[in-house]
């Protein structure tokens, strides 16, 4: 093992093995540096949600880091926060490299290690947040994580593939959706996730409400502040739905419900109508969330503390509307060239319409706008 500092915590992971074949899967503890922007966002976004829970000072907040591996994530978060936390890993030698590097922080007041598959943990105990960082699908651990969590589910998928619809039928059996593996790819994904964590909420009769939401690279991360009871959970079920998409022109609608009946043609051009879905067409967001969660990172100590931020505040400001609208696939249909991505906003805007940058993409814009007007405004900005 080796020691490194993330936020203000030092922990011991293990060794990278040199050589091509090299990955972070392949350590017998894993430790991925790459996820250090996931991380520390975790501790601003934790430790705005606890300032919200106004803490009793009688009542413990308890967190699971469900799959810890070094543990670094929880480990950050009790060191950071300072609220209860437990790091599972059903791993013997993630175990033992977790106490070792509770003993060494001195945080054996507020923090465990515990030995147990999360599935098991998670049926026996309620946590107050829920935080599944899995290799891969949070799928096979969603079912428990949803009947222990009371306050905030925390979900991280690096199955980008299957979600995104790159690896359609594992997509399929993992989230029991279609998505469309097209130019909105990355939005499709985080939707399908979100569709898939809502419908295990209902099982238990509880529902969410998006906090903060980001696809980043090679994964998703959600932050979903729990709601209780019958009511609530079919109040977000009004939030799934499908996407009807054209891949001729490009024309899209959102249809909210679980059933749905479409048009086989598209109605702007004729051709023939793609359905994805069922997915999460509700907000990803809560921009209020999104400040406090930046202000967090502000007044602390993280490396990726400016890129983290850049990205927080295209999250609280893009408009949560499904799906976002690729500029370059726009204008190269149209035969024009490209436009600065803000001038394309501030026309859509002079015309009346909402627009907004999207986190998903630096080229991609979101409109209220449908894709008839948008091919006049840039067509015009050429
Ligand atoms: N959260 C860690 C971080 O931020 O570095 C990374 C966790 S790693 C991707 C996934 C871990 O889950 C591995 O250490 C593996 O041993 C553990 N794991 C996989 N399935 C498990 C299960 N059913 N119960 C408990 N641990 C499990």
């Amino acid at each position: 093992v080796r020691s490194i500092t993330e936020g203000d915590t030092e922990v011991l992971v293990p060794i990278p093995v040199e050589g091509a074949n090299f990955a972070p899967s392949a350590a017998p503890v894993f430790y991925n540096p790459v996820m250090e922007m996931n991380r520390d966002i975790s501790v601003a976004a934790t430790s705005a949600f606890v300032k919200r829970m106004e803490p009793d000072p009688e009542k413990t907040i308890t967190y699971v880091d469900a799959l810890s591996a070094s543990g670094i994530r929880g480990l950050r978060i009790a060191n950071e926060t300072g609220i209860h936390t437990t790091l599972n890993d059903w791993s013997e030698e993630a175990c033992d490299l977790i106490q070792q590097n509770i003993d060494n922080l001195e945080i054996g007041h507020n923090t465990i290690a515990s030995h147990k598959n999360a599935n098991v943990l998670l049926h026996e105990k309620h946590f107050n947040i829920v935080d599944l960082d899995p290799f891969g699908t949070p799928a096979p651990f969603l079912a428990a994580a949803a009947r222990s969590v009371i306050n905030l589910l925390e979900v991280t998928a690096t199955d980008t593939a299957p979600l995104c619809g790159a690896h359609l039928n594992s997509g399929i059996r993992k989230y029991a959706a279609i998505p469309f593996n097209n130019e909105y790819h990355s939005e499709m994904g985080v939707r399908i996730l979100l569709g898939r964590i809502a419908r295990e909420l209902s099982l238990q009769d509880k529902a969410m409400n998006p906090l903060l939401t980001h696809a980043t690279r090679h994964y998703v991360r959600t932050y979903l502040e729990m709601k209780k009871g019958a009511k609530q959970a079919d109040k977000m079920l009004k939030n799934m739905g499908f996407i009807v998409h054209c891949p001729a022109c490009g024309n899209r609608e959102a249809i909210y419900g679980l059933a749905a009946h479409i048009e086989e043609k598209c109605g702007r051009c004729g051709e023939k109508n793609m359905l994805g879905g069922p997915m999460w067409l509700g907000k990803i967001h809560s921009p209020d969330f999104c400040s406090e969660t930046i202000a967090e990172l502000e007044a602390r100590n993280c490396g990726t503390k400016q890129l983290a931020i850049k990205m927080l505040e295209l999250c609280r400001d893009e408009l949560d509307i499904p799906m976002f609208y690729d500029q370059h696939l726009i204008c190269k249909k149209l035969g024009v060239s490209a436009s600065a991505i803000e001038t394309v906003i501030q026309e859509l805007r002079n015309r009346g319409f909402k627009a907004s940058r999207t986190h998903f993409s630096g080229i991609s814009f979101k409109t209220d706008a449908d894709i008839s007007d948008i091919e006049i405004i840039i067509a015009d900005l050429r």
